[in-house]
């Protein structure tokens, strides 16, 4: 680790929050150390890293899907500069219809609303995908390889000397008048980007996240087109050869963050409808996503204790989001301009009380 005692920012957690906070930081030129302990069902190493302008089976376009686009291109291309890897794959969904209402309604709201720039062709046909009741093409969409990506940048962060494999007890992290002290280090601010396990932190654990297990298999099939993700009911994202990662589950209630034969089950009988081709199952796993009541993300200062910031609530759309996120977090940190009221703490201030810590 660097024998450097005092730092601008202490980062606890490195999934796809932490890391894109990283390279904010190493862009503006700040010094840092990043605390992350390894865990197996972290959601960010689960992640099918699928991005898609429009969402939700009413087809909404995303929040600033514009800004949040343009950010996580620029993101990866500024890494594979670093790290000499391309990690982001544009590839055009083909989402296939369920039923003939699916189709119907589709094309009534394709005439009343804003995403029809990110609809393309309805006349794709794909080998191996079910499109019985027709299908669409998104544009704008693609994946990132967010495993690779998360460990080449971890180890990157690990040679400088800035990350550290160990579990942050917050009982270590003390605020120093203005600034906190961690062991023999001082810093100007702390982030926690804890992902799901905010419930362990004393400071934020008040927050309203909602969090919703996923759970994806991994399969290899022969035959299928891997310049598109496939989509009905589930998603096919290309992995590497013939396999393909196929998800998620959406499961509110659950017992442990581990993978579930209802989960599988469930997978299984949603891949039966999509896929036309014989497939073989090689993995299954499962993750925790940091979703919020309002499903929207929670950036920014703590209530009361001055310099210790959150940056979570990523939910369903990590990867998509963090990029722009991250640059937003530092505009508002750094030039005062305040985060949009969509994404900030301040909107559940009144949630927090002293008598929580
Ligand atoms: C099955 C599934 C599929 C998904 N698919 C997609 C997808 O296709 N596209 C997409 O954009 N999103 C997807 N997501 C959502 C995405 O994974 C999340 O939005 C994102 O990973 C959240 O990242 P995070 O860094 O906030 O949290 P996490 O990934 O949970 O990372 C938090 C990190 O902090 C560490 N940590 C926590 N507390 C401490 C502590 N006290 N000390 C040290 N370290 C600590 C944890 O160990 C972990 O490494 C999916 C999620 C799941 C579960």
């Amino acid at each position: 680790m660097n024998q450097k005692t005092k730092y601008d920012f202490l980062i606890i957690g490195a999934g796809i929050a932490g890391l894109c906070l990283a390279q904010q930081l190493e862009k503006l030129g700040k010094s840092f150390l990043i605390i992350d302990q390894e865990t197996e069902h972290k959601s960010s190493k689960v992640a099918a890293g699928m991005f898609n302008p429009i969402s939700g089976k009413r087809m909404t376009v995303n929040w600033r899907v514009q800004e949040l686009l343009e950010s996580l291109h620029e993101s990866f291309n500024e890494f594979e500069t670093l790290l000499g890897k391309n990690y982001l794959v544009s590839a055009n969904i083909i989402q296939s219809f369920g039923n003939i209402k699916e189709s119907n309604d589709f094309t009534l709201q394709l005439e009343k609303s804003n995403f029809s720039r990110f609809i393309g062709s309805n006349q794709i046909e794909i080998q191996g995908l079910n499109q019985e009741f027709g299908s669409f093409e998104v544009l704008g969409s693609g994946w990132v390889k967010t495993k690779e990506w998360i460990e080449d940048y971890q180890h990157y962060l690990s040679e400088k000397g800035v990350l550290i494999r160990r579990k942050a007890d917050w009982q270590e992290i003390k605020p120093q008048g203005i600034e906190w002290r961690w062991r023999d280090h001082d810093f100007e601010k702390v982030v926690s980007c804890e992902g799901y396990q905010y419930q362990e932190n004393p400071h934020f654990h008040w927050l309203p996240f909602k969090l919703c297990k996923g759970e994806v298999l991994q399969i290899k099939c022969v035959g299928l087109n891997q310049q598109y993700i496939l989509k009905k009911g589930v998603y096919l994202v290309h992995q590497y050869d013939d396999v393909y990662k196929v998800g998620a589950t959406y499961e509110w209630d659950f017992e442990n963050e581990k993978p579930t034969q209802a989960g599988k089950e469930n997978l299984i009988d949603k891949l039966e409808k999509l896929l036309t081709l014989p497939y073989e199952i090689i993995k299954q796993e499962s993750g925790i996503r940091p979703t919020t009541r309002d499903r929207a993300a929670i950036l920014g200062e703590h209530p009361l204790l001055k310099n210790l910031y959150c940056f979570n609530g990523l939910g369903t759309k990590g990867m998509l989001q963090a990029p722009f996120l991250a640059k937003h977090f530092f505009e508002a940190v750094y030039t005062n301009t305040g985060l949009d009221p969509k994404v900030s703490i301040e909107r559940f201030y009144s949630f927090y009380s002293t008598s929580q810590i």
